[in-house]
């Protein structure tokens, strides 16, 4: 989704994905198209929908959660390509879980 940027809050250009905790891989994350994401980070519903897994600390297991980056980045899925840094609701996912002196 493409979000004007006269829309965006005013600290919108201080956001990276540099000084963010990976607030977006907390999400719930929908499997729509076949990326080759492993068998084991895929949790499958009764119904045969398939998100990527979560572990109890709330973020995606595919997550390192030493250096926050994308164990599977070359196969994550199709959602995950398309969430934009910077976008409203990066800006949202941040607000949740990133202290203001982080955020910037
Ligand atoms: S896209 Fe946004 S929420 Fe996701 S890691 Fe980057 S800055 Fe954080
Ligand atoms: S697949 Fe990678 S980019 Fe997508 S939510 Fe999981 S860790 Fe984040």
């Amino acid at each position: 989704m493409n979000i004007p940027i006269t829309t965006l809050p005013t600290s919108s250009s201080n956001v990276s994905c540099s000084n963010c905790k990976a607030c977006c891989c907390r999400l719930e994350v929908m499997i729509i198209s076949d990326t080759g994401v492993p068998e084991h980070f895929i949790k499958r519903d009764e119904y045969g929908g398939e998100t990527m897994m979560r572990l109890n600390d709330g973020w995606c297991a595919a997550l390192d959660r030493d250096s926050l980056m994308c164990t599977i980045y070359e196969n994550r899925p199709w959602i995950c390509r398309e969430f934009e840094m910077a976008s409203y609701e990066c800006l949202d996912e941040r607000d949740k879980y990133i202290s203001p002196v982080i955020k910037g």
